[in-house]
């Protein structure tokens, strides 16, 4: 038995087996060889299994996800069938008597420097799917096995180093029964997913790749944050009864699932969800979400070889906005970059990716990009209630040149005959200090305000969202962030405006009597933590909490802010 603390990133207990997702190792030593027939039929079979596995992730993808995200391994496939890739690697294992894995390196390498190097995308594009592929041999060759999470089809416990965010789109729901990471915090968007899909993770605990091997049996406990490896049979027992009580504790929350949100005093509070995927709308209806406070439209360009068409967005959008019936739904403009890759956009390697040539910065050098994204969501409009929201806005310009385009946008469909509705909000996420410290005068020219504290906090503490090293400062209490909190929602109000939060601060049981107090006007979260959050709401006052704002604001570390809390509310 072992047992790893780590961040509790989305509750609930998980019993299986650990499935390892980790990139295995492929060294080899590079000699000479004497029966070149005998390394080029080793090559032949590494690559037979190489494509009876893609086969099989290609019709599991086609399946599960569509024929676009299937896309990927169809060219992959391709590759693995070309004789122009093929056949040098054969020549170099006869003629030059190299062994198999170094002769499908340097004969991969070199085509992917000439790819790389090409001025045409799609060119670009094939040097990634080689560099995938050969990996894949290789591993094959080396007889190591190679994961392949998309194939996954009997329940695991998946332990990473981390989840990008495409790994963990490719993740079978049935199957992966939860995830235990290295590294990653409660704002990592692994844990975020994990809080989507509802599976129980734990994130941030250094060592758990090192520490579980393949099938061992692992207990995740996404309410304390622990991972047990090998339990013992007391554990087990124990830790089935926690679960059980945590399905007991669902139920009762559950009751409250078709109710208004109100506080002791008689206040109604709007409890929206945060969802990636059109599919995780149904996860925010079941929860009893009153709306979608922020859709993360950036999952729609990941996993996938490029960029999804103006006609595959405005289905996604059509279909949030359809599930949602007349209930909001604030869709946020593409946010990649930091942590989000798309490695078709090709995305130059930053220093400070977080600080640098992301979301709205991206967005608007980049109009062919842009547009699409903004015509298709105009299109849906008509068929619910639709806000668009844009992220990263650092100064008023941005803001001004985004919605000119998105006007700019509305006038050329309605002259090409499209129907577009009158009644869309436009608004803007507060994720930078220097937004929040001006929202007076944003707030003359947005609809509404989204405070995006996962960023906020990162940016004020000057402290990676990421790094456990610095996790210590990532304090959503500290008095630096009411402040500034406050200056966001008071902004609004004085213009009449609105102010939501949409970082994973608007869900956190110590935060939200504070936000409450602070007139924070629509609370959006995971959707599992919406009934949680009302039944919560239903035991506090919001005038009590009301007449502690200035105390709050004027305290000063997240410890006095923290213990004061809890005082008034437990
Ligand atoms: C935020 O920064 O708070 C936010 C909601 O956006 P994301 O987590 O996607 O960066
Ligand atoms: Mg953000």
């Amino acid at each position: 038995m072992k047992q790893l603390k780590g961040i509790a990133a989305s509750s609930g207990i998980a019993i299986a087996k650990a499935y390892q997702l980790v990139a295995p190792e492929l060294t080899y030593t590079k000699k000479t060889i004497d029966n070149p027939e005998a390394e080029i039929t080793r090559l032949d079979n590494a690559v037979e299994i190489s494509k009876r596995e893609l086969e099989k992730i290609k019709e599991h993808t086609l399946n599960e996800l569509g024929a676009e995200h299937a896309e990927i391994f169809s060219a992959h496939l391709l590759v693995l069938s070309d004789p122009e890739l093929i056949n040098p690697i054969k020549d170099k294992i006869t003629n030059e008597k190299t062994v198999a894995e170094a002769a499908l390196e340097e004969v991969s390498s070199m085509f992917i420097d000439m790819f790389e190097n090409m001025d045409n995308e799609y060119m670009r594009e094939r040097a990634a799917d080689i560099r995938d592929v050969t990996k894949r041999v290789l591993a094959h060759l080396l007889g190591v096995s190679f994961p392949n999470p998309a194939l996954i089809d009997e329940e695991v416990i998946v332990i990473a180093e981390d989840l990008t965010p495409s790994d963990t789109a490719q993740l079978n729901r049935q199957f992966v029964k939860g995830f235990a990471t290295d590294i990653g915090g409660r704002t990592s968007h692994s844990a975020i997913m994990a809080r989507s899909l509802e599976i129980p993770a734990v994130v941030g605990t250094s060592e758990v790749t090192k520490s579980v091997s393949q099938d061992e049996l692992v207990i995740i406990d996404g309410i304390d944050g622990h991972v047990i490896i090998n339990p013992s049979d007391e554990q087990l027992k124990e830790y089935k009864k926690k679960q059980e009580e945590f399905e007991k504790q669902k139920a009762l929350w559950a009751e409250l699932k078709d109710e208004p949100t109100f506080t002791s005093d008689g206040e109604q509070i709007e409890l929206v969800g945060n969802i990636g995927t059109p599919e995780d709308a149904q996860g925010v209806i079941n929860n009893g979400g009153e709306g979608v406070g922020l859709y993360r439209t950036e999952f729609l360009y990941m996993g996938k070889s490029e960029m999804p068409s103006e006609e595959e967005q405005f289905e996604a959008y059509k279909s949030v906005l359809e599930q949602m019936g007349d209930k909001p739904v604030v869709v946020r403009t593409l946010d990649v970059g930091g942590d989000k890759e798309l490695p078709y956009l090709d995305l130059p390697k930053e220093m400070n990716p977080f600080l640098g040539f992301r979301a709205i910065r991206y967005c608007l050098e980049n109009e062919q990009v842009f547009r699409p994204q903004l015509r298709a969501l105009l299109r849906a409009s008509v068929y619910g209630n639709l806000k668009i929201m844009f992220p990263m806005i650092a100064t008023l310009e941005e803001f001004r040149k985004a919605k000119a385009i998105l006007l700019d946008e509305k006038e050329n469909l309605r002259n090409e005959g499209h129907e577009v509705s009158d009644t869309i909000e436009v608004g803007i996420m507060v994720e930078i200090p220097s937004t929040a410290v001006i929202a007076k005068q944003f707030a003359k020219e947005v609809d509404f305000f989204s405070i995006g504290t996962n960023d906020l906090i990162q940016y004020t503490m000057a402290a990676d969202r990421m790094n456990e090293q610095v996790s210590y400062l990532y304090q959503p209490y500290h008095p630096a962030i009411l402040n500034l909190v406050n200056n966001v929602i008071e902004a609004a109000h004085s213009e009449g405006k609105w102010a939501g939060m949409c970082g994973e601060m608007a869900g956190d049981p110590i935060a939200i009597p504070i936000l409450l107090g602070l007139g924070l006007d629509e609370f959006s979260m995971s959707a599992t933590s919406i009934l949680p959050a009302r039944t919560q709401l239903k035991g506090i006052s919001k005038k009590e909490m009301a007449s502690y704002k200035d105390k709050l604001l004027s305290m000063s570390t997240a410890e006095e802010v923290v213990a004061f809390v809890k005082e008034k509310t437990q």
